[in-house]
């Protein structure tokens, strides 16, 4: 509205034609704002019915939107799938299939969706993790975003501020990290307002360390075990900030003209013997650092008030997507030399294209690998992080699940539909062609952070 009265304000004042006005009146190009949580689990937000932690945010954002029941991320991982994100193209093209090790980080050879929408003339920022190399020449605001507040490893404490950045400065104060980021979210929004803006607010919740604050935690206190305790109390600050954030594009008067998506970056880590977090997967199968169904689908979300109407979307999507929706948002042209993975879900979601936007969608995590085609997945995973044995487990032979009817992937069908299984290998062997080697291995153990997954209080 503001825009509009400026626009027929100055009209009059200059003098220029009434159709200059009624063109400059225009709706602002939508805004664009990509929400990531950290290794939440799968079965642990109201919307898919979790018990114990209120999520009442997120459940209103999901109310809102399109809720994605069969919606993906391109890995198990966290750096690779935000690098996944950010480019909108298989990470394995570039060679960022694991965390980065040592200097390593997203390849500069990338162009990001805020280098895109920055081009696009978009106010970009990036608030909380970002994963994708602590290098001077990769840091965030060499990669597209005009301003930056949070960290640049893959974990962090939430209440020690030594690596906390503003831009490239350490900051001084500093609340509990999941307050501070919906905080400066909100910041972000207040002071771009009156322009297109795409933030990318990435929280570290709730990956590890365990850190939450005692007055969240003081409300759950019928939960026995600790470490889940101190999970939801987690869970529930950044549905906090999440409430916060999105409060605000209401009383701005912005939420009919911003694009809102909401997922998370893998799967909860469940397993034992590594760092874990009391996260929750169930009805799926699996953990993070699997290609099982826990290790790869989360809660997805698209929400736009002013243009999609509420419901479910049961097509397999990816992450891959959002890079493209966002783009097409923002009317920048996608072309064939962008190798663009991802397609625009708008025309799907508003009925305008019917069918599956992916005909298949793979995964390759060294040797553990995945494609799902229609209702059938073949997937090879490693058994440890399956059978909670805490001992390495050798990667699995090809397994064939009809995932309509066995979300839990319990009943290998392998052995009787032995054409499928060659099918659908030929095809993954077909898309592994395409991909470059690593350009780094994977990391010893937990390659996410060094801290332990123990509760600090
Ligand atoms: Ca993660």
């Amino acid at each position: 509205m503001k825009q509009s009265y400026f626009s027929l304000f100055a009209g009059i004042l200059f003098g220029v034609t009434f159709a200059e006005v009624a063109a400059a009146a225009k709706p602002a190009r939508p805004n664009i704002l990509f929400i990531v949580g950290d290794d939440m689990g799968y079965g642990d937000v109201g919307f898919h019915q979790c018990k114990d932690i209120p999520t009442p945010s997120l459940d209103a954002l999901a109310a809102s939107g399109v809720q994605f029941s069969n919606g993906y991320v391109s890995g198990p991982y966290c750096s690779p799938t935000r690098a996944g994100l950010l480019t909108g193209r298989y990470q394995q093209r570039f060679g960022h299939e694991f965390n980065p090790t040592g200097n390593n980080g997203m390849p500069l050879t990338e162009t990001t969706i805020a280098d895109r929408l920055k081009t696009a003339g978009y106010v970009t920022g990036l608030v909380g993790k970002w994963h994708l190399g602590a290098q001077p020449s990769m840091h965030p605001q060499q990669r597209g975003f005009d301003e930056f507040f949070g960290f640049l490893g893959g974990a962090h404490s939430y209440v020690n501020l030594e690596g906390i950045l503003r831009g490239t400065e350490q900051v001084t104060e500093l609340d509990y990290t999941t307050d501070a980021f919906g905080r400066e979210a909100v910041s972000f929004i207040d002071r771009h307002q009156s322009h297109p803006w795409f933030l990318y607010l990435a929280f570290n919740a709730v990956h590890t360390p365990m850190d939450a604050t005692d007055d969240r935690l003081a409300k759950f206190p019928n939960i026995q075990d600790k470490q889940r305790r101190t999970y939801d109390a987690m869970m529930l600050a950044m549905d906090e900030a999440i409430g916060k954030v999105l409060k605000k594009l209401t009383d701005c008067d912005l939420e009919n003209n911003t694009l809102v998506v909401f997922i998370s970056d893998n799967g909860g880590p469940t397993m034992k013997g590594v760092t874990i977090n009391g996260s929750s997967n169930l009805p799926l199968r699996g953990s993070k650092r699997t290609t099982l169904e826990g290790g790869i689908r989360v809660p997805f979300v698209i929400s736009w008030p002013g243009l999609l109407k509420p419901g479910m979307f049961h097509s397999p999507a990816i992450q891959l997507d959002l890079t493209a929706t966002a783009l097409a948002v923002a009317g920048v042209k996608v072309n064939k030399k962008m190798q663009l993975d991802g397609v625009n879900l708008l025309p799907f979601l508003s009925g305008e294209k019917s069918g599956a936007p992916h005909e298949k969608l793979y995964w390759r995590f060294g040797e553990q690998m995945a494609i799902r085609t229609g209702d059938f997945k073949l997937v090879r995973y490693d058994s440890n992080y399956d059978t909670n044995t805490g001992k390495p487990q050798p990667v699995t032979a090809a397994k064939l699940y009809n995932l309509r009817e066995d979300i839990g992937e319990t009943k290998d069908l392998a052995a009787t539909m032995p054409d499928k299984v060659k099918e659908m290998q030929v095809q993954w062997d077909g898309w592994n062609g395409t991909l470059v080697k690593p350009l780094w291995g994977k990391g010893a153990g937990d390659s996410d952070g060094k801290e332990p997954g123990k509760p600090r209080k």
